[in-house]
């Protein structure tokens, strides 16, 4: 037999790591990445394969970015390290929230750093339960989130995520965090009691209206909301949907928290998820694309009225991490700030974007198992059905997805499903010739387990 390199690495691999999501049997014919050029990726037999997701949605930039990696050798040899608490800062920080002042929501314009995602989640969760405190409601401390969000790993962003694969395992969750339905357009059914008249992405906006009168308004800190759901299957919400939901909050005083994890910095088309709805949030969250994955940098960013209370508190916010305003994380984000001006990445997420959707409708969009075909910016998917009149999925036990994946890598794409959902975005560095093939191999590795 042929020297496999790869199986045995992952032979080792198994005696010790324990991954993200781990699960023995089916890491046994895992990837062991150990090179990277722009958009493809290359396995330790040297295999080659089209990166479909940017790494996890981050990697905008794709590898091998010249830009990048200089500012962190750069910051590394400069200062590699020091405290960022209360007491400390260090200029790459400083300049770092100067230009997110800039960038972001114009209300948005004081940030804390963390190291990702979900820290970031967590940040805004106590960044909101304090807020209400120094307002004097001490008992506004719930956070509502939807059905298939995603939002991290801590036990309360565990719990704010709405994909509730993710939950059984690590029961009980976090008290105080209440779910409501996505407004997924290719899905949602408007409740029998739903005000009559209202269009599907107002009705879907009403749910939260719902949730907070019965939980009762002075008890409702913040709504989570991701701008596209990423994780939970690209959801492109409707054009009403979050306009609607900025009323709402305004009418019970709910802080709208955006969660730009995925969105910010380009990826649909936008610098940021909201824009495309002229809506603003009180807080944002953000990592991956910041640094393209290159360092894990994530935060916050908080409006003018929340940074005004908490300056006129005076004490401390007793919220800490070691890595918070890191400075090669910080400069690394500044580089790649530069890069996505200087390249227009939302402009091109948006071309690039609909070039990619272009590609998969023209190829597979006639396809009886073919639901749904949607994306913004650069994001999209594909939701195979059993029956695309009904729009009845397959059942869990044929693993459709997982099969039409398998074929997907052996044509040479990498990505991921959410169930039977094809989840895309390549980074955005990506060429057109590698945009038109992704779509091919998706629609051919369809084409493959479905004929
Ligand atoms: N929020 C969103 C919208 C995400 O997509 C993710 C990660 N997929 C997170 C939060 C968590 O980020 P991290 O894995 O960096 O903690």
């Amino acid at each position: 037999m042929q020297n496999d390199t790869n199986a045995a690495l992952v032979a080792r691999d198994q005696a010790h790591l324990i991954h993200p999501l781990h699960s023995r049997a089916a890491h046994g014919d895992a990837r062991v990445w150990v090179k990277g050029e722009r958009a493809t990726l290359v396995d330790a037999n040297g295999k080659r394969y089209l990166d479909g997701l940017s790494g996890l949605w981050n990697n905008t930039a794709g590898n091998g970015c010249a830009a990048l990696i200089h500012a962190a050798t750069r910051q590394m040899e400069e200062l590699a390290y020091a405290s960022g608490y209360a007491g400390s800062s260090n200029p790459r920080a400083i300049e770092l929230a100067e230009r997110l002042a800039e960038i972001t929501y114009p209300g948005i314009n004081r940030f804390y750093f963390t190291s990702g995602g979900g820290e970031s989640s967590d940040s805004n969760f106590k960044m909101a339960r304090y807020y209400w405190k120094l307002r004097g409601k001490p008992e506004k401390t719930k956070v509502i989130s939807r059905i298939l969000g995603y939002h991290g790993v801590t036990l309360a962003a565990m719990s704010a995520t709405g994909m509730s694969k993710y939950w059984p395992m690590f029961e009980p969750r976090v008290p105080g965090f209440v779910h409501i339905p996505s407004p997924y357009p290719y899905r949602y059914v408007p409740r029998t009691d739903a005000a009559p008249g209202l269009t599907q992405g107002q009705a879907a906006a009403d749910e939260l209206e719902k949730a907070i009168l019965g939980e009762g308004p002075d008890t409702v800190a913040m709504f989570l909301a991701e701008p596209v759901q990423g994780a939970g299957g690209v959801i492109v919400p409707q054009d009403d949907y979050f306009p609607r939901i900025r009323e709402i909050c305004d009418r019970y005083d709910v802080l709208l928290v955006s969660d730009e994890v995925i969105t910010g910095f380009g990826r649909t088309g936008r610098m940021f998820g909201l824009e495309h709805w002229g809506v603003e949030p009180d807080m944002i969250q953000f990592a991956k694309a910041i640094t393209s994955g290159y360092f894990p940098l994530g935060g916050i960013g908080i409006s003018d009225a929340i940074a005004a209370e908490m300056d006129a508190a005076g004490g401390a916010w007793m919220h800490a991490y070691t890595y918070s305003a890191h400075p090669v994380g910080c400069a690394v984000a500044l580089a790649m700030l530069d890069l996505v001006e200087r390249e227009d990445f939302p402009a091109q997420a948006a071309s690039k974007g609909e070039r990619l959707l272009r590609g998969l409708r023209e190829g597979i969009g006639e396809h009886p198992n073919v639901g749904e075909i949607r994306g913004l910016g650069l994001m999209s998917a594909v939701e195979l059905v059993a029956d695309r009149e009904t729009r009845a999925e397959f059942s869990a036990e044929e693993q459709l997805g997982a099969r039409i994946h398998a074929r997907a890598m052996e044509r040479g794409l990498f990505s991921r499903m959410r169930d039977d959902v094809f989840c895309l975005a390549p980074p955005i560095a990506a060429s057109e010739a590698e945009i038109d093939e992704i779509a091919a191999i998706v629609c051919a590795a369809i084409r493959d387990e479905l004929g």
